[in-house]
């Protein structure tokens, strides 16, 4: 895209080169605008993961520095980039907005992680951008500890997400409905940033679609890049189709809740992205909503897959011209791979729960699980207590279980799942430990959350950083931790809310 772009570089850096590559623009600059960061008065790292940025080859110290800061906030421009802002559109609640794009973000580069893998460095909240749309391209603080915390504790997870490397606030006040917070930058990493609203934006533009998904396939499915035209592309849709499968499913076995389920928000490479209104379920209740703008319910916990699955047909139409000429056989070919979208999903879905509960994950269980998503329904069990609280029955202590459902109601259940147990033929400890590396003790439990940023928002980091230790080892439950593991208390509330764009 043609831009004009801010003031050239006022600073260069003395920092060692991050090693940064542009392949994305330089290969497909249709969805980039060159562009800079804001001018920050005194950028410090508030948090940095050092663990990621020595993954990334980065020196944690020299990132600590005024100059790491200034480069983590968008202030500096690194020395070896050409940063840019990515364009995109995208279906929000359903509704097609042509142009969003990174309103207040920025694409510092591109580096390798040391599985010679090549991933994002982006920032959000770094000022203003040709994508703005009136917003002010900043950040606060509370929101991105926020995004630092839930990424990091759903990488523990093992789901597939993007990682947060580092939180530097600006030394700005940023304005808000609640009054002046201080203002923040997340530098997060990501295996892309190509979301489903790319290609809607690409397929609006003479020429851009096919650069774009052979970027994408070499990037991330780089084998189709062997196969003729003609199957390509669809190659390129069905894996896109299954890791969006199995990433629902896996929100869906932790209680997650994303919360703001856009095209835009919807990657291509299968991780989470985006973390705004999102929350975790405490009580199982399909109907769950946490975000303050999701009125319907769109994106409601238990509509999830299927939300998905509507975003997936969107991407699907972007693809059409490449899949083939003729408008009718492309339709088809693309009908009959997303039509495999809900099997997948179920195929996902019932390994993972087949994990959680210790079964055979070849044999049928579905019975079994939907009943039990009854029996929880119905006493407001907490999802996430329950499959500890299995894994306790089964190492013979009841009272856990029993705290969240009734033993008269859960004994027929329990009755059925101890004989599908049972037919494995394996001891009960090891099942049970089996299922303890499956189903973590500790989620971000909102009330903690919510706790821990309001004392960071108010200078004092320590509730945050315990909870983050927390949360980032989430299957190692320790006694001294239990407080840790328990709901809200009553008085918590049980209209908790979340709000995107802060
Ligand atoms: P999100 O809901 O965070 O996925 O953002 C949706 C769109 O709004 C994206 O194009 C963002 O870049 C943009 N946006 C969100 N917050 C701001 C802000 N404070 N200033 C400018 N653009 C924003
Ligand atoms: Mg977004």
């Amino acid at each position: 895209m043609s831009e004009s772009s801010p003031d050239p570089a006022v600073h260069t850096t003395s920092l060692a080169p991050f090693g940064f590559e542009t392949t994305l623009s330089d290969e497909v600059p249709g969805v980039t605008v060159p562009w800079q960061g804001a001018h920050a008065p005194s950028p410090r790292v508030l948090m940095l993961n050092d663990d990621l940025a020595r993954s990334l080859a980065l020196d944690p110290a020299s990132l600590r520095t005024a100059e790491g800061a200034g480069v983590l906030s968008g202030s500096i421009p690194p020395a070896d980039s050409a940063t840019v802002a990515m364009a995109y559109a995208g279906h929000q609640f359903g509704n097609f907005v042509p142009l969003l794009g990174d309103g207040r973000a920025l694409l510092l580069g591109e580096l390798r992680d040391d599985r010679g893998h090549r991933v994002d460095l982006h920032l959000k909240g770094s000022g203003a951008t040709p994508f703005s749309r009136g917003g002010d391209g900043r950040a606060v603080v509370g929101a991105m500890l926020r995004e630092y915390l839930i990424s990091e504790a759903m990488h523990a997870l093992n789901i597939p997400t993007t990682r947060s490397l580092a939180v530097v606030t600006t030394g700005e006040q940023v304005l808000r409905e609640g009054g002046p917070q201080p203002g923040a930058v997340l530098a997060r990493v990501a295996s892309s940033h190509l979301r489903v609203g790319t290609f809607e934006f690409a397929a609006r533009r003479e020429g851009l679609t096919q650069p774009l998904a052979d970027y994408a396939i070499a990037r991330h499915y780089p084998a189709f890049g062997e196969l003729t035209a003609e199957d390509r592309y669809l190659a390129f849709f069905e894996a896109v189709v299954d890791a969006q499968a199995s990433l629902v499913a896996q929100w869906m076995s932790v209680g997650f809740v994303h919360g703001v389920l856009n095209t835009d928000n919807t990657t291509i490479s299968g991780e989470t992205i985006d973390y705004g209104p999102c929350a975790f379920l405490d009580s199982y209740d399909p109907a769950t909503v946490f975000s303050s703008i999701d009125h319907g319910g769109r994106y409601a916990y238990g509509n999830q897959p299927a939300v998905l699955g509507w975003n997936l047909a969107r991407f699907g139409e972007t693809l059409l011209p490449l899949v083939n000429s003729k408008p009718d056989t492309a339709i088809t070919a693309l009908t009959a791979v997303l039509d495999t979208f809900g099997d997948r999903y179920r195929r996902h879905y019932s390994a993972a729960m087949a994990a959680k509960l210790g079964l055979d994950k070849n044999a049928n269980n579905d019975n079994l699980v939907n009943d039990l998503q009854l029996l929880l329904a119905d006493h407001r069990a907490d999802w996430t207590l329950t499959f500890r609280a299995l894994a306790d029955n089964l190492r013979g202590h009841s009272s856990p279980l029993d705290s969240l459902v009734p033993p008269d109601a859960s004994d027929a259940w329990l009755g059925r799942w101890r004989t599908s147990i049972s037919a494995r033929n394996q001891d009960l400890a090891s099942i049970a430990d089996g299922m303890d590396r499956v189903n973590p003790a500790y989620i971000p439990r909102n009330h903690l959350v919510d706790a821990a940023l309001r004392s960071a928002t108010e200078g004092d980091l320590e509730p945050f950083e315990r909870l983050l230790d927390v949360v980032t080892t989430p299957f190692d439950h320790r006694d001294e931790r239990s407080d840790y593991a328990m709901p809200a208390p009553e008085s918590f509330g049980a209209g908790f809310q979340t709000f995107c764009g802060t």
